[in-house]
């Protein structure tokens, strides 16, 4: 992704550092071909050339961009299992995925981690978006997920002869976790996504309390990908898949709904980063009866609701990581709604602002690999910021509000937001 070149200072706003430190009020922002020169108070602030570009934060906030850590761009519109896999073929997919890229950086997340993907399509639209070729998140890929053989993920049955080839790569045994894995070295995949539990979703055959991996599955994946050099990670409700995941090694947990004092214990010592991704619980109960979720999915919901809120909070005061991102694309839970996790997390689970907005930034970029590159406002990092007209440390749900985004930066280019020009888009 080119840097701009020059440089710009952002004046007028409180500083975010993104590290959890309190807001430096009155700060300046000063980019210099695209990276951070200077992130502090404008007493201190250095002097600048006179025809640096200038920025006006209106008396709002300057903060890191955001960091959509369970970033699902194949997902649009999902109703229901068939829309995920084979409701659209996969030349289509990839337009949708560039479109749901293209909004997520409009809302702020300029950088975000595939939790799975049709085919191998983030791989392409990370390399799409690093040549400047299409706007998006500085993306970390999944490609295509790997689920034991009647698993959540395996639901086409046998008379369809469609397997579930495009979203998930389905096995039996070590031997084939093994292989699945190899499968997606060459293709380019930096995460391995996999389901070791089931879900609220599928409540009679793989609830959230089902295994759908073993640990030998889950061992066998976690030796192969750190061989070459990839991490794993994986949907964990049930209690015992977290134990699994994290005594096989897993680099990060999806959800980590049912962590008890072991789990915890683990996720402390090996500060394991974990993504909880629970608004999307709150919205399958609330919407879900209307549009016809059984009353099984809704409850199986209402567990996994209390239960991931109540795991992030014994992790997040025991001193453990966690992400945010939300699982977007569902009907009930579309792209574009990325930040009312950040607001679910302020009002329903708890955390401060400030602690949300550090899991949404920090912790983001240390998940994807990039805590050096982004995700705080410090020297020698990319010039990737968002600048609101408000305070969001007062109102978090500002970042839902792309109207009040007075820019949205990547690398000291402005890519979004109101001051966003035409020229300054990809060429
Ligand atoms: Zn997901």
């Amino acid at each position: 992704m080119n840097l701009a070149s020059g440089c710009t200072v952002v004046r007028n706003g409180q500083l975010v550092i993104g590290n959890g430190l309190p807001a430096i009020p009155e700060a300046v922002l000063v980019l210099q071909d695209g990276r951070i020169a200077y992130a502090g108070p404008a007493a201190a602030a250095p002097a600048t050339p006179p025809d640096a570009r200038t920025i006006d934060a209106r008396g709002g906030t300057i903060m890191p961009g955001l960091v959509e850590a369970h970033f699902h761009p194949t997902y649009f519109n999902v109703a229901a299992l068939e829309d995920l896999d084979i409701k659209y073929p996969v030349e289509y997919v990839t337009l949708l995925a560039a479109t749901n890229a293209k909004l997520a950086l409009e809302c702020g997340y300029t950088a975000a981690r595939s939790g799975g993907s049709l085919f191998n399509i983030d791989v392409w639209l990370k390399k799409a978006i690093e040549k400047d070729l299409v706007p998006g998140p500085r993306l970390a890929a999944s490609g295509r997920e790997i689920c034991g053989v009647g698993g959540l993920m395996d639901w086409n049955p046998d008379f369809r002869k469609i397997g579930m080839e495009g979203l998930v790569l389905l096995i039996n045994g070590p031997d084939e976790a093994r292989a699945a894995v190899r499968k997606l070295v060459k293709d380019g995949v930096e995460w391995v996504k996999t389901y070791p539990t089931g879900d609220a979703a599928a409540p009679d055959v793989n609830d959230h309390h089902t295994l759908c991996m073993t640990y030998d599955e889950m061992h066998a994946v976690v030796a192969t990908a750190h061989n070459h050099g990839m991490k794993v990670t994986g949907h964990c409700r049930a209690t015992e898949g977290i134990r699994n995941a994290l005594k096989a090694g897993y680099d990060t947990l999806e959800h980590g709904t049912f962590v008890d004092d072991e789990c915890l214990d683990m996720i402390i010592e090996r500060n394991v980063p974990v993504v909880p991704a629970l608004y999307f619980e709150l919205a399958s109960i609330e919407q879900g009866p209307a549009i016809g979720m059984g009353q099984k999915v809704v409850d199986g919901h209402k567990e996994t609701l209390e239960g991931g809120a109540e795991s992030a909070r014994r992790i997040l005061k025991a001193g453990g990581r966690l992400g945010m991102g939300g699982d977007y694309g569902f009907a009930w839970n579309p792209h574009g709604d990325y930040a009312k996790e950040l607001e679910f997390f302020v009002n329903y689970v708890g955390f401060s602002p400030l602690e949300t907005i550090t899991c949404a930034t920090q912790t983001g970029a240390e998940i994807m690999g990039r805590g050096d590159e982004f995700g705080t406002l410090e020297p020698g990092k990319l010039g990737d910021v968002l600048i609101v007209d408000g305070d969001v440390l007062a109102d978090i749900s500002l970042l839902q509000q792309r109207s009040k985004f007075i820019a949205v930066i990547q690398g000291g280019v402005v890519k979004a937001g109101q001051m966003s020009q035409p020229s300054e888009l990809p060429r």
